[in-house]
């Protein structure tokens, strides 16, 4: 491990921590997986149904933890606040999950999968889990191939790939534009499988607001039956915290209105810790935002800049309709400033690039917040059904909610705020810093650094739940045989269903005027507009002081009318918007503490003609959080940090050139 001293906080208030270790397998990363897999202790199968195992979430990596655990013989409680398990959000991904394969001889490899990850990520990755990521890629195309997943095929009947940003081989696997659905029903299909064998039971309509912890160990969850609303206890061994991304947090995001913090956040301040809070990734092809009563913006697939081209007038202010304007007089800026990868480029890189013509006066569209992703060359080259063939049901969308054709007139998309690379942060088998709770999928972090490559969530969420929990979960729970769950009425229980009774009466008992939505609307402004796609210093201070006073005020002025005994939807907003109201004001916190640029995370005092400028002597570390009470009504923060080593990959700026 290398020398490590942190760098002073920026943050008032704030103070540092400990070095974390991440318990990576000394020695070479490209082992490092395959020697901690082969030392996991194991459970033996006449055992494994006295250990009861609550995991939050039926994703990809809820769904498939659970479903692969219900299968080696655990007793397995999976909750979610959806009506189904196949609602996840996991449904809504489109473009494709990568793989390094080797289907196209185009010269990919498990080390450039690991390469395009880590420099993706702009080196703020976990190195040794990338290589876990790349590794297990392959078993996850033939796991779902196996399972019931129609990927695309070649006339042949061999996998089909496309390409996606960051990235210069094809290596991304899909369905259409609907890759995450397919991959979402065949996860859920072997999830009813087992519940029908009775290993895996659902909690359906049931959302976890707190965790049971006995000894310093997670020992089960809390949650409240949205419809009835009966609070309840699940006691366990072990709990696996998969509730997807906070990207919500910004209000109108690519997510689903539904999607939330609150077990990452109620899990957060009993004690585990939360990485890179601020690393937030904005999608360049979202729609624009087109009023402001929206609830959330939509996505177009990254995969569809495999032909579309994107573009602005090269003309301030120009108004013409998009075909009146020749050629010569459009910017195609992603070509012109990164020729080699153009309109694949990164994520990250790609929405500045965007957000720059908008605010220079290039942006297009009724309120010329937009740019154009431009498929008509593609359309007159390939013939509309070709390019229909790939992408079929994102046209309908865009149909749906635009009006227009988008085989015809090119397509209007603007940044807008999609995944989290932070989250909990885990040690290399996926446990917190609370011993027994695990996190897998998008509500953890590490394998993307501050910037995720196109098509890696999908993979991450599966590697997870299908291929590392399965094995690291029992791993922990082998030293626990013969350990007894809680009783309900154990202190640890009646404690936690007491801090959730407490919650959900202070909620009701405000009697304000404002809605829980209301506030969520007034965050997501101000966190756009504070800890968006650049920061500055001044700017995430202020951010901090309108977040902390928009807490106040909805502590004064929120209403929640109705009772808790029943469907009340307007108090699970309103626990929701309690959290996220104070995740946000950590994320300003991380913002403003990591003083660099990198990846997504944009300092505007830390660039060099635009792009992102590393400080790796100060900042090549994962700033792992822990949040308390300051004992006057506010929050404290303590930075603690585990340092990156790169020894496979070796450390440059990121260049697209
Ligand atoms: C529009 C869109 C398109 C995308 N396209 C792609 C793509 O093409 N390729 C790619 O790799 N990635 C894509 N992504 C990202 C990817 O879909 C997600 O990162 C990934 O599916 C997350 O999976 P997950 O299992 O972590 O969480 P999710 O699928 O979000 O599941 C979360 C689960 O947790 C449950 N839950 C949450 N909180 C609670 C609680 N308190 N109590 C009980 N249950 C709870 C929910 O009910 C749900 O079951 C896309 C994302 C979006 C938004």
């Amino acid at each position: 491990m290398m020398a490590y001293t942190p760098p002073p906080s920026l943050v008032p208030g704030a103070l540092l921590g400990a070095s974390l270790n991440g318990g990576i397998p000394e020695g070479d990363p490209a082992t490092a997986w395959d020697r901690r897999r082969a030392s996991y202790k194991l459970v033996s199968p006449a055992n494994r149904k006295r250990f009861t195992i609550a995991v939050v979430g039926t994703g990809l990596s809820g769904g498939g933890v659970a479903a692969a655990l219900g299968e080696l013989g655990y007793d397995v409680h999976v909750f979610t606040f959806h009506d189904s398990p196949r609602r996840a959000h996991s449904g809504a991904a489109q473009g494709g999950i990568n793989a390094t394969r080797g289907a196209t001889v185009d010269g990919d490899s498990l080390s450039r999968f690991v390469t395009d990850t880590v420099k993706g990520g702009d080196f703020r990755a976990r190195e040794a889990e990338v290589f876990r990521l790349g590794e297990e890629s392959a078993r996850v195309i033939d796991h779902f191939n196996a399972i019931g997943a129609p990927f695309a095929r070649e006339y042949g009947g061999t996998l089909a790939t496309r390409s996606f940003g960051g990235v210069q081989v094809s290596r991304t696997y899909y369905t259409r534009g609907q890759t995450g659905q397919q991959l979402q029903l065949a996860t859920h299909q072997a999830l009813l499988r087992q519940a029908q064998r009775g290993t895996v039971k659902l909690h359906t309509r049931c959302e976890m607001l707190d965790l049971i912890i006995e000894d310093g160990q997670a020992r089960g969850v809390i949650v409240r039956n949205l419809a009835t609303g009966e609070i309840y206890a699940q006691p366990a061994h072990a709990v696996v915290i998969c509730s997807g991304g906070y990207g919500t947090v910004y209000n109108l995001s690519t997510l689903a209105v539904g999607c939330n913090a609150t077990a990452s956040w109620r899990a957060h301040r009993l004690g585990a810790y939360l990485a890179n809070p601020s690393m937030v990734q904005f999608h360049p092809t979202a729609l624009p935002v087109m009023n402001p009563y929206q609830s959330k913006t939509i996505l177009m697939s990254e995969s569809l800049r495999n032909d579309a081209r994107i573009w602005a007038p090269l003309l301030e202010g120009d108004a013409r309709m998009p075909g009146e304007i020749p050629e010569d007089q459009r910017d195609y800026f992603l070509e012109r400033k990164y020729p080699a990868f153009g309109n694949l480029s990164p994520r990250d890189i790609s929405s500045r690039a965007c957000l720059e013509q908008i605010a220079g006066g290039h942006g297009v569209g009724p309120l010329k917040n937009a740019v154009y992703l431009d498929l008509t060359a593609a359309v007159a080259k390939q013939g509309a059904s070709a390019i229909t063939a790939k992408y079929a049901n994102l046209f309908e969308m865009y149909r749906k909610s635009v009006g227009e054709e988008p085989l015809e007139v090119p397509m209007r998309i603007a940044p807008s705020a999609h995944f989290t690379m932070g989250g909990l942060w885990a040690d290399f088998d996926l446990m917190t810093s609370i011993p027994g709770l695990f996190v897998g999928g998008e509500a953890g972090f590490s394998y993307h650094g501050a910037n995720r490559l196109g098509a890696n969530s999908l993979l991450s969420a599966a590697v997870d739940g299908w291929f590392t929990l399965p094995l690291s979960v029992p791993n922990y729970l082998a030293a626990h045989l013969g350990d007894s769950r809680p009783a309900l009425s154990d202190p640890c229980v009646a404690d936690a269903v007491a801090r959730v009774a407490g919650r959900l009466d202070a909620l009701q008992s405000v009697g304000g005027k404002r809605t829980p939505g209301a506030f969520h609307h007034r965050l997501g402004e101000l966190m756009y507009e504070h800890c968006g796609l650049g920061r500055t210093a001044d700017s995430l201070l202020d951010g901090i002081n309108k977040v902390h006073e928009l807490r106040d005020e909805f502590w004064d002025e929120v209403c929640v009318p109705g009772g808790g005994d029943h469907f009340n939807v307007a108090l699970e907003k309103a626990g929701r918007v309690a959290d996220f109201l104070e995740l946000a004001e950590l994320m300003c916190v991380d913002a403003l503490d990591r003083d660099e640029s990198c990846g997504a995370h944009f300092r505007l005092e830390h660039e060099s003609a635009g792009e992102a400028v590393r400080d790796d002597e100060g900042w090549q570390f994962v700033s792992a959080w822990e949040t308390d009470s300051d004992g006057r009504g506010g929050l404290r923060f303590t930075r603690h940090a585990e340092p990156l080593e790169y020894t496979a990959v070796p450390i440059v700026k990121r260049n697209y050139k």
